[in-house]
């Protein structure tokens, strides 16, 4: 019988591997194999929604998110031309807020976390092989930063590379979609009637993010729908530039200007990928290279979080060296996760096409203007706090048939809105496999 030196063999030190490690108990002997041990500037997983710090806390890993100065995220101020109001998180009020934050940062504080535990080797390597015998996953072969490669071997790999992730092919079925590119720039020296918000301006044809991620700094993100990457040359940028000017509030304008002027666009694609995953023994999925959803609603590290405490319920108490068991285990985590991710899931992709309708925004903007249930409802399903679909979809319902009366006086309109409601809704529902909800 082969000894293995590691219970577990972490692909990829990111939000979800390096808070799956971080998490595990002192007696689990863990290696975490990372690409790139640098501190890089990201632009995506910078908004935590109220869930996801929840779930940190249930994690007893919510250290991680002080001394990166993080900013305090009270709820959303919605924009559509010079309309504009705001939403309170309902979980403020219990002390649960959402944060803003610079990734990297984040993730500089989860490695020095990982360095510090005896049970958890961080390494910096590439890994290039999951090392397979018999129809099980046994290690990994990474190469090192002088070239040499070495293979490791564990009784559970868990492959966490990440959105782009190139591993997860052969232990799942990838469908995976670019909806639309996210453009990123800072904006320093903003004065913000409402400074610790998220910011949605969904004046134009694409919707535009503005949240704090550290003292006097908002992160802006800028849609680009469709499946092809935004041109970045002289031209594009200028056209680029008239374009948000014409639909950004004016007190932003002069901070975007100076970014776009001052520093390099970064662009991302948004992805929607259901989690497919094929059993493989000896290997599960986690984070983005297992599931993921358009980032407009900033759910994918809460959505990580939530699947690594069904993994970790799983795991509790396990003899690594009993392979049923451990077969056992990660097969309860790929039937169960998905209930408690569902909900992020639909939301995201469904709001991020509602956004794009105009008709659909308008009904959208009017409902939740409206405040009360019909705003905290919603936004407490956005936070990840509230995972019950059926409230999602009553309240998806609710902004198509907001006036009943329409069926009457604008026939036409009101039916088409809701068969665009519909439209969109099917789809996703049928990814998360709930179509039978309506
Ligand atoms: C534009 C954009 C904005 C987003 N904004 C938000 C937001 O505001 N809030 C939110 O909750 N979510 C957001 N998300 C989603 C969120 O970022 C992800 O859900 C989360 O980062 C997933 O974590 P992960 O560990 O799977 O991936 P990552 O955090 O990307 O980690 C993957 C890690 O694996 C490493 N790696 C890759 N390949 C290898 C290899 N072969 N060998 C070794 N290491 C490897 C990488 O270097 C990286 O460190 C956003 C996504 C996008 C695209």
């Amino acid at each position: 019988m082969s000894t293995h030196e590691f219970d577990i063999i972490v692909i990829g030190a990111g939000v979800a591997g390096g808070v799956f490690a971080a998490s595990q108990p002192a007696s689990t002997r863990i290696l975490v194999v990372e690409r790139d041990l640098s501190e890089q500037e990201r632009i995506i997983g910078e908004l935590m929604q109220p869930g996801g710090i929840q779930a940190l806390n249930e994690l007893g890993l919510s250290h991680l998110l002080e001394g990166i100065d993080a900013q305090e995220v009270n709820g959303y101020n919605l924009i559509k031309g010079n309309e504009r109001f705001t939403i309170n998180y309902d979980e403020v009020q219990k002390g649960i807020k959402g944060i803003g934050l610079r990734n990297g940062k984040f993730l500089t504080n989860i490695r020095k976390e990982l360095e510090q535990r005896e049970n958890i080797t961080l390494v910096q390597g590439n890994v290039s092989q999951i090392l397979e015998n018999n129809n099980t996953i046994i290690g990994v072969s990474y190469v090192q930063e002088d070239g040499t490669t070495i293979s490791q071997f564990s009784k559970l790999t868990i492959v966490c590379d990440g959105p782009m992730s190139v591993l997860r092919d052969k232990l799942s079925k990838v469908n995976k979609k670019v909806t639309s590119y996210f453009m990123g720039l800072v904006l320093k020296d903003l004065e913000l009637e409402f400074p610790s918000y998220g910011h949605m301006i969904v004046t134009g044809d694409f919707p535009i993010l503005v949240y704090p991620i550290h003292t006097n700094a908002y992160r802006i993100l800028i849609d680009y729908p469709g499946g092809k990457a935004p041109k970045m040359g002289k031209e594009s940028i200028e056209r680029l530039k008239e374009d948000v000017v014409k639909i950004l509030p004016e007190e932003m304008i002069p901070a975007f200007l100076k970014a776009i002027d001052e520093e390099p666009i970064k662009v991302m694609p948004n992805h929607s990928m259901k989690g497919q995953a094929f059993r493989m023994k000896g290997a599960a999925l986690l984070g983005d290279s297992l599931n993921m959803r358009h980032p407009l609603t900033g759910g994918g590290m809460t959505a990580t979080f939530s699947d690594i405490l069904c993994l970790n319920g799983q795991l509790a108490g396990i003899d690594f060296q009993n392979e049923t068991k451990l077969e056992y285990a990660v097969n309860e985590y790929y039937t169960n996760r998905g209930k408690d991710v569902e909900t992020i899931n639909i939301l995201a992709n469904a709001l991020y096409k509602v956004f794009t309708n105009d008709e659909l925004k308008e009904a959208c903007f009017e409902y939740l203007q409206k405040g009360g249930e019909q705003a905290t409802g919603p936004l407490s399903i956005l936070s990840g706090i509230n995972k019950n679909k059926k409230f999602l979809l009553k309240h998806f319902f609710k902004v198509a048939m907001q006036h009943p009366i329409h069926f009457i006086t604008k026939p036409a309109k009101q039916i088409r809105l809701y068969k665009n409601a519909t439209r969109i809704l099917r789809p996703i529902l049928k990814d998360e496999e709930v179509s039978a909800m309506i």
